[in-house]
């Protein structure tokens, strides 16, 4: 019997989530869901000096929105926990041991000052950066060169130290990535990366190798940005675990913005981070922005970011969660970086709104609406607005626009944009029809009054129209007009047309 799959999404609380972090949600989540796995939230917050606060309820809310909850996390501890790295800080360092008992690592008591010194000494132009590696370690003071005794006596003193991995030279490792296939790399151009730091806490390469040994993770999904990172982890687990028992990964393609690499800029202008969160921009000092405030729905953001990156080979572009969790294949994602369109994520918003029931969407057109200072009266009354206006929404608060004068008569009306037409004949119209209409209670019914009143008057009806829809919404836009009187009722109609005539008069 095979093992039960099990992924994790394995985020550092330093920040918002943005596209590509969510979308490494998703892919965890649906291949969770189409193994029969488990999906495994755990939080790398080994790096103190990045810890953003709030940054891990951000996730969770994120997580919540969007309808992926994962099955282990910190609060929601299953056999595996603690589900925070900090948590679990006791447990990394016999690893590291071992590996310096192994002659695999090595104890380095350089001071920041002596690092500092290497970089300036080996600086040039063909070097600009200096890395701790093969050809520098034998220079430095680590274990490797101290002689033993004094590295004993060092470690029995408390000095500062950290444990480095001792990157072999001349040899190839290789992993069959899900999306990429075979991929090899060179050990040597890969420098002797710290694996536990001066306060104990170990770095993300030595924590994310035992945790995911620890966590009995099968497949491990994560950005493009970690893969020049992969060999040091594959030499970890062949040292510690045997490399057959390392999970199977996948690098996720990098998400692009309309020119090239995405930017800080693109994510301010299209609202990369999720939600607004509670800090703000550090360079810009300006709170962000996100899809949520932007009117995005979770099921339009879902489908969008499954997308990026990821078809099922047919042109079907609109899919629930349900029916990503039955044809989403991790093979089928492209190795190319996925462009990100903020008009393509607004039609797929468009698209979500128009097929959403009203009952759906009810709950967030009415916060929505409660927020532009719209007090929607009944619920059954907006289920009917949502119905008649949710094809002209394209994100949520376009349903103030279209729906909010269902709740509240307009307090200014482009009348200009008849005015020049405007005659007695016509005003005396609308006097009329407003006097008849008392009997009418549907769309049919005020439309053949409408159109009895202006065969009677000697006025073509299509005259009458584009008044009429102003008295009662204020502008040139909304659903059909009878619908819109319908809705709004007999009285309301007529107490809105005769406001208007009397501004006319
Ligand atoms: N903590 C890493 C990150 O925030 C996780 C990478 C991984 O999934 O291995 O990107």
């Amino acid at each position: 019997m095979s093992k039960k799959v099990r992924v994790r999404f394995a985020p550092s609380p330093t920040g918002g989530l943005h596209l590509g972090g969510v979308r490494t949600v998703l892919y965890n989540y649906l291949f969770a869901r189409q193994h029969g796995g488990d999906f495994v939230l755990r939080i790398e917050d080994t790096d103190q000096s990045r810890y953003v606060a709030g940054a891990e309820d951000y996730i969770f809310e994120t997580l919540a929105w969007c309808g992926l909850e994962p099955d282990e996390s910190p609060r929601k501890e299953g056999a595996f926990g603690p589900y925070r790295q900090s948590e679990r800080k006791e447990m990394y360092r016999t690893y590291a041991e071992r590996l310096v008992n192994e002659g695999k690592a090595y104890y380095a008591f350089d001071t920041p000052e002596e690092l500092d010194a290497m970089r300036s000494l080996l600086k040039s132009d063909t070097n600009p950066t200096p890395q701790y590696d093969r050809t520098v370690r034998g220079q430095m003071r680590n274990s490797l060169t101290l002689p033993a005794d004094e590295v004993k006596s060092l470690l029995d003193a408390g000095t500062p130290h950290v444990v480095r991995i001792r990157m072999p030279e001349g040899e190839t490792v290789s992993f069959n990535d899900m999306i990429r296939g075979e991929v090899t790399f060179d050990t040597a151009i890969v420098d002797d990366k710290v694996l536990l730091k001066g306060d104990g806490m170990p770095t993300y390469h030595l924590a994310v190798v035992v945790d995911d040994h620890l966590m009995q993770i099968t497949h491990a999904f994560r950005g493009e940005e970690w893969l020049p990172s992969a060999p040091v982890h594959i030499l970890l687990w062949r040292w510690l675990f045997g490399e057959e028992a390392m999970p199977q990964w996948a690098h996720l393609p990098l998400i692009l913005g309309p020119s090239g690499k995405l930017s800080k800029r693109d994510g301010a202008k299209y609202g990369f981070p999720v939600f607004a969160a509670n800090w703000s921009d550090p360079k810009s000092g300006e709170l962000t922005e996100g899809f949520r405030e932007r009117g995005f729905i979770p099921e339009a953001f879902v489908n969008l970011l499954a997308l990026l990156g990821w078809n099922d080979g047919t042109e079907q572009e609109l899919f629930t969660l349900e029916e990503l969790i039955q044809r989403f294949q991790m093979e089928k994602v492209h190795k190319g970086g996925a462009k990100f369109d903020f008009e393509k994520a607004q039609w797929f918003n468009h698209e979500w709104i128009k097929r959403s029931t009203a009952g759906r969407l009810l709950p967030d057109v009415k916060a929505l609406l409660l927020s532009k200072g719209i007090t929607p009266n009944d619920d059954a009354q907006l289920a009917k607005v949502i119905d008649l206006v949710k094809e002209r929404c394209t994100l949520l608060p376009d349903f103030a626009q279209q729906g909010g004068f269902f709740f509240a008569a307009p307090s200014e009306w482009d009348t200009a944009a008849f005015a020049s037409k405007w005659t007695p004949a016509k005003q005396s119209f609308f006097e009329t029809y407003g006097n008849r209409i008392s009997t009418a209670s549907d769309a049919t019914s005020f439309e053949s009054i409408f159109k009895q009143s202006a065969e009677e008057a000697g006025i073509k009806p299509g005259e009458l129209q584009l008044p009429l829809r102003i008295m009662l919404v204020g502008g040139k836009f909304g659903p059909p007009v009878f619908s819109i009187a319908e809705l709004i009722g007999a009285e309301e109609t007529k107490a809105r047309i005769r406001k208007v005539l009397a501004i006319l008069a």
